[in-house]
């Protein structure tokens, strides 16, 4: 950062822009003891010299009547250009007229002289206005960021919406990087290699992006930066050939979101990068996304799926289906999973795949797993009152249900409000979901487990954590993830089920096999030993009324 004495001690850039020849030379030789001067014989030449040594130039002297680009007109286009915009100007003109006076300053001069000029009051107006202006920058320095030179956060978002703004007909993209596991590697290598592992990337986009015109960092590991819009092969740009092994083990990754709309904040602009690179986090290979339709309309849909969801579980929109669970033993229907449905009147059919993951992200996901919790003892009573059979019901339990407190004792509230016996309720709990805050999930597991509950490890096989989580947790049941029993299909290959299975058997789980869909399937896992099978080929979900008539029909219980 400059001291006070380096402000008043270092030798500054000047350009002098004049079309008279000779009025310019001796203003030049005027300043020479005192600054390094640049010359423009106009408005054109003028911004050509502001464009190359824009980091240089403390101060323009300007000439307001110059028949190339007169005075005003280079205000005007310097004003358009955040990298110009904090260097500061003293107009010089002959006639002085307040009229042309306030015209400059309100194009953003800082300050007029009149010729001929008197050369002390001309040097010491020249040294204030320089003066204020790098006292006024040093002040400003959260304006950039410390680590890398960029912008800071703030300061980007603010001076890129002033870009937008007065360049209404320009096209400009926005480009964002993120570091994939920054938070991983952090801990791995330490802050310093990564802090300049940082520098360097900043520093290399700053480089390599063409038309760019400044970047901030906007997140620990994230850059954001505005450029002209161009239609290049951003990849050939971004990832040149060899540039995989440039950083090491850090692999930074690209979001684009090219022409964008003048009208959004920046800080959209910036959201709607990020999330085309979310498209492409954990795929091996893919570096550059763009943001496009389709995440477009992605994101209005999940507005609407919000702006609606809170009326939609008060009117009841969300219903309960029930997926029969085959018991491969007993050739009859041993339970069922309850999965939700969302019928809206003016969303339509909204799968759960669309709404749950967007419902785990915002917290509404416990109200509705609450709710779900409640339709289903609600079902239970009403099939034991009728005399109809009952299966145990499984129910998909999300990772913010654990932070509600007292779970355990919240649900066996909602079993005994209904009189429904504890066994008859299973929870399902996704392996993935396990890994973010082990020792909590494991005590309300126990504590679910001692009310009665039985617990089933869902989507077995599809993550990491499976064996870990096999070990320490209290666990009834395995669910095979769908994807295993597709795999072995394809490829004729039954050794990881058997694993499975086998596995399952010596910790004393009962498993269950997902998404069957075919004779075969079957009659191999039979012959694997599984216990349970759920899938298209027994049936799809199916509403209340139609799962107790397949109840009636499948599990050998005689209706009263
Ligand atoms: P999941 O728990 O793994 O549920 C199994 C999904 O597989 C269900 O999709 C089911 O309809 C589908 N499925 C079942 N058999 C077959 C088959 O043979 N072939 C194929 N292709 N698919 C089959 P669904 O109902 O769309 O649910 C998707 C996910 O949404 C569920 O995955 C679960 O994670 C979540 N979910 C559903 N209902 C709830 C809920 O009430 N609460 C919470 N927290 N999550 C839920
Ligand atoms: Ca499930
Ligand atoms: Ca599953």
């Amino acid at each position: 950062m400059a001291n006070e004495k380096e402000i008043t001690q270092r030798k500054r850039t000047v350009l002098v822009v004049e079309d008279n020849d000779m009025n310019r030379e001796i203003l030049c030789e005027l300043l020479a003891d005192d600054y390094d001067v640049l010359e423009a014989e106009n408005g054109n030449v003028g911004l050509e010299a502001l464009d190359k040594h824009s980091g240089e130039i403390a101060l323009v002297m300007l000439d307001v009547y110059m028949p190339e680009c007169d005075g005003f007109e280079f205000l005007e286009r310097k004003r358009k250009d955040p990298r110009f915009d904090t260097i500061p100007v003293i107009m010089m003109t002959a006639s002085n007229t307040a009229d042309d006076e306030i015209h400059c300053l309100e194009l953003g001069a800082s300050d007029f002289i009149t010729k001929p000029y008197n050369v002390e009051i001309m040097k010491n107006r020249m040294k204030s206005v320089i003066r204020l202006r790098e006292s006024s920058s040093m002040l400003g320095r959260l304006e950039s960021d410390s680590l890398t030179g960029l912008y800071s956060k703030e300061f980007f978002y603010h001076t890129a919406e002033e870009l937008l703004r007065a360049n209404p007909d320009e096209h400009y993209d926005v480009v964002c990087s993120d570091v994939e596991n920054f938070r991983a590697l952090n801990d791995r290598y330490g802050t310093a290699q990564c802090d300049s592992f940082l520098r360097a990337i900043a520093e290399d986009l700053t480089e390599r992006i063409p038309g760019l015109l400044f970047g901030g960092r906007i997140g620990a590991d994230v850059f954001a930066f505005l450029l002209r819009h161009h239609e290049d092969s951003w990849a050939g740009i971004l990832t040149p050939e060899g540039d995989e092994t440039r950083y090491g083990k850090f692999v930074v990754k690209y979001g684009i979101f090219a022409d964008v709309d003048h009208a959004l904040p920046a800080a959209a602009l910036c959201d709607r990068a990020t999330l085309a690179i979310k498209k492409i986090k954990k795929k091996f290979g893919a570096r550059v996304a763009f943001y496009d339709d389709e995440m477009r309309d992605m994101q209005l849909r999940e507005r609407q799926i919000e702006e609606n969801m809170e009326t939609a579980l008060a009117e009841g929109q969300f219903v309960v289906y029930y997926q029969p669970k085959h018991d491969l033993h007993t050739d009859t229907t041993g339970g069922a999973e309850a999965l939700v449905r969302w019928i809206s009147p003016e969303l339509g059919f909204v799968s759960p795949g669309q709404f749950i993951p967007l419902f785990e992200r915002n917290g509404f996901i416990t109200n509705l797993d609450f709710f779900i919790w409640e339709e289903v003892c609600k079902e239970i009573q009403h099939c034991v009152w009728e005399g109809l059979p009952v299966v145990p019901v499984s129910i998909n339990a999300s990772r913010m249900d654990f932070e509600v407190p007292n779970l355990a004792g919240e649900i066996a509230a909602l079993a005994d409000k209904y009189g429904v016996d504890h066994s008859l309720l299973h929870v399902e709990l996704t392996e993935s979901m396990y890994t973010d805050n082990p020792g909590q999930i494991e005590r309300t597991l126990k504590e679910l487990h001692d009310n009665g509950f039985h617990i089933e490890l869902d989507d077995f096989g599809s993550g990491y954590s499976s064996l870990t989580s096999l070990n320490t947790l209290t666990l009834d049941v395995m669910k095979v993830d769908m994807s295993l029993i597709r795999q072995a299909s394809a490829t004729g290959d039954f050794s990881i089920l058997r694993f499975c299975s086998l596995l399952a058997d010596n910790l004393r789980l009962k498993t269950v096999v997902e998404g069957v869909e075919t004779a075969e399937q079957v009659a191999a896992l039979k012959v694997l030993g599984c216990d349970y099978i759920q899938g298209y080929y027994f049936s799809k979900p199916l509403p209340a009324k139609e799962f107790e008539e397949y109840l009636t029909v499948h599990s050998g219980q005689e209706s009263a």
